[in-house]
């Protein structure tokens, strides 16, 4: 399997040097999990009178009755009659007709390949493959005809199709039976998978459909099942192997907090949540767990109240957000609901002051300070606890892996770490991504919570939106105008949020109305500034970029427009959304479009209006955009996989993960005999990697 594929007959050094470069197949292994990302269908015939509806590749077999050259002033064209005994197609050419025209014979009997064009009702076949009948021989042709991922440069270097075909033959005819099963018996059995050998033979030279849905099915399951096996043999050897300090009793501050405190009854979501929580933190293995809950769940209180679990064992806890107003926003709603708890407190960014900076450090390597709020500032070097017990990540697809990895590095033990996300992540991406962590869901918003009204409005209509903007103004309420800023086209972004903001100042004139306006390029006084005025209500509009995307708790803003809104993603629009519907008012969001949309535009636009919920929306979303899109850059093997696809195949996912953890339960260090093939496999696919990183 490692052999290099310059051994491989009728490959040679320089095809496989072209296939490394071009392809990153090194050796026999890589080639045999190549796999077609399709297949041609040529396992029937079909019958003139009954052609599919749409332009599909298929098989057709007639004699040719009639063959004609045809000329207009646009061009030449070659048109053939085809018959069976059920009906005719017209085949068609446009180039090399003279040559073409040589070689057909009229009355002859041909096989025919090629592609449907349907123009209304009626069909055609443009440029179709043509054997004479005596020269087709069902052997060779007959079946589905793999597709193999290819490359310009490839195609002219000669590395053909068929010459990918040939080596995937050569290969089969010098390995094939020679593979050991990696699956334990009764797991085949029960679920009924086709053995390895044939699964690969089938893959690349299925003979019918029912063999080629087998033999994905069986290398589909596969490459699941070792990805959970993986995520959660790390999971049980962090389990065994990280310690992490016991946070043994809950005590006086959480117990006064959550009798005298609480400014609310919590949500029965929140109680699951944090009884999981307490559950961790006091096993004394580290905990490592993922808080999901959509915008507005209430993921704060849980933070803080996981925080006073760990004061009141001794330890400090910190809380890191990505941004410097979000960092402010958490520190300032702590203090106030720790108004009268005599819990220290402090906030640190790019921002704080020389002098404060260095009480804050002193006081926490003292262990005076009991909770510090920050940004990426928490991590700099300087920065020194005396014994972090919590640590508290908020919106974590802002903060890389590393970056985690350096907060942990900041102890002799690491600290447990609660990461807080508001983007819902689909189940199956989850399972995938996270499947080494625990995961705690929010799945339920406080009570009371007025719906959003969402509305979906063409730029036309800009008039008739500015009105409702003013009758919400009058009431004593705010509005958020939001443009998208998309790093490529900055300054193209920038000319439009300021050619708004002229235009909204024209339409909201002073002094009745008074605008406010944040975006990226601003100092962080002046965005810090102009919140503080809105904030204060001493504006009733804030513009901005996506800057406010985040955290920012404004309840008497009602109204959330949302400009170009076809430009945004599902999750930002959804996110965006969220900043309104905090207060007590009937909350709106108008998302503003252009006319002419892209079909993936309407359905986003549309999903926003249809639902609230963001776990249906983040559904959408992966099945839009696909899971490594919408991860963003995040590297993660689970989501390059060569056959399986997250969207397509929850299925096989969660029987994957059934199989998978129903092993690791029963036989956690994979010691039985029947599950020995299973463990060579597993061993030998984890060797060259690190085991498992500690923050995932
Ligand atoms: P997010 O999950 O988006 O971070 P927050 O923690 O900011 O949500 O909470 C949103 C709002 O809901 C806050 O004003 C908070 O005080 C309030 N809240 C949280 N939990 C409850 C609850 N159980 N009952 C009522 N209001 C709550
Ligand atoms: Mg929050």
């Amino acid at each position: 399997m490692d052999t290099s594929l310059d051994y491989l007959k009728g490959i040679g050094p320089n095809r496989a040097q072209l296939l490394r470069e071009e392809l990153g197949l090194h050796t026999f292994y890589d080639l045999l999990n190549f796999f077609p990302n399709r297949y041609v269908d040529r396992t029937q015939f079909h019958a003139l009178d009954r052609l599919p509806k749409n332009n599909a590749e298929i098989q057709l077999k007639g004699k040719l009755t009639a063959i004609r050259n045809i000329s207009q002033k646009r061009g030449s064209r070659l048109v053939a009659h085809l018959e069976d005994d059920s009906g005719s197609i017209e085949l068609v050419w446009f180039r090399g007709q003279k040559w073409i025209q040589e070689q057909l014979i009229i009355d002859k009997e041909y096989v025919v390949f090629g592609r449907l064009n349907w123009y209304g009702n009626k069909v055609s076949m443009p440029h179709p493959e043509l054997t004479p009948k005596e020269a087709f021989e069902p052997r060779a042709h007959l079946g589905l005809h793999p597709i193999y991922p290819t490359t310009e440069k490839l195609i002219q270097r000669g590395v053909s199709q068929k010459v990918i075909k040939q080596a995937q033959r050569q290969l089969h005819e010098t390995i094939s039976g020679r593979f050991t099963e990696p699956l334990p018996k009764d797991l085949i059995q029960s679920i009924r998978l086709i053995d390895k050998d044939e699964a690969y033979q089938s893959i690349h030279f299925p003979k019918d459909h029912y063999q080629l849905t087998s033999a994905q099915l069986r290398l589909k399951f596969e490459e699941l099942f070792f990805i959970q096996l993986q995520l959660l043999k790390k999971k049980q050897l962090r389990q065994q192997q990280i310690k992490g300090f016991s946070f043994e009793k809950v005590g006086r501050v959480f117990n006064t907090f959550y009798k005298q405190a609480l400014p609310f009854e919590l949500t029965n979501a929140q109680k699951k949540v944090l009884k999981e929580i307490r559950h961790d933190l006091g096993t004394g293995i580290q905990m490592n767990r993922l808080l999901q809950g959509d915008v507005g769940s209430g993921k704060t209180i849980i933070a803080l109240m996981s925080m006073l679990i760990g004061i009141d064992n001794g330890y400090q806890a910190c809380l890191m957000a990505p941004t410097e107003i979000l960092a402010q926003q958490h520190f300032q709603s702590l203090s106030s609901l720790l108004e009268e708890f005599d819990v220290s407190i402090a906030l640190l960014t790019g921002t704080t002051k020389k002098g404060e900076r260095a009480q804050i450090h002193e006081t926490l390597q003292s262990g005076d300070l009991q909770i510090l709020v920050g940004t990426h500032a928490v991590l700099e070097e300087k920065v020194q606890f005396a014994n972090l017990g919590l640590a508290i990540i908020d919106e974590q697809h802002r903060f890389g892996v590393a970056q985690r990895a350096r907060l942990w590095k900041k102890n002799k033990l690491p600290p447990h770490v609660l990461v807080m996300t508001a983007t819902p992540i689909p189940r199956t991406l989850a399972m995938s991504l996270y499947g080494d962590l625990d995961i705690s869901t929010l799945d339920e918003l406080p009570p009371g919570r007025k719906t959003i009204k969402t509305v979906w409005r063409r730029d036309t209509n800009r008039l008739k939106v500015f009105q409702f903007l003013k009758e919400e103004i009058n009431k004593g309420r705010q509005v958020y105008v939001v443009y998208p800023l998309i790093e490529e086209s900055e300054k193209l972004d920038y000319k439009d949020l300021m050619d708004g903001y002229e235009s909204m100042q024209r339409s909201f004139p002073a002094p009745e109305y008074q605008i406010s306006i944040v975006h990226g390029r601003m100092k962080p006084e002046a965005k810090e500034f102009e919140m503080q005025r809105f904030q204060k209500k001493e504006t009733q509009l804030l513009i901005a970029t996506t800057v406010i995307e985040v955290g920012v708790n404004i309840p008497n803003a009602s109204v959330m427009l949302i400009e170009s809104a076809e430009r945004f993603g599902l999750s930002q629009l959804h996110q965006l959304r969220g900043r309104v519907g905090r207060g007590n008012a009937q909350s709106y969001c108008v998302l503003m479009s252009g006319n002419k949309l892209s079909a993936e535009s309407r359905t986003r636009l549309d999903t926003m209006v249809r639902t609230h919920d963001g776990f249906e929306i983040a559904e959408v979303d992966l099945r839009l955009r696909g899971p490594g899109d919408l991860m963003g850059t995040q590297q993660s093997g689970a989501l390059q996989l060569k056959i399986a696809n997250l969207v397509k195949d929850q299925e096989v996912l969660f029987l994957a993960r059934n199989w998978a953890e129903s092993i690791v339960n029963k036989d956690p260090d994979l010691q039985w005999p029947e599950h020995q093939s299973l463990k060579t496999t597993y061993v030998e696919m984890t060797k060259n990697k690190a085991l498992w990183k500690y923050i995932s």
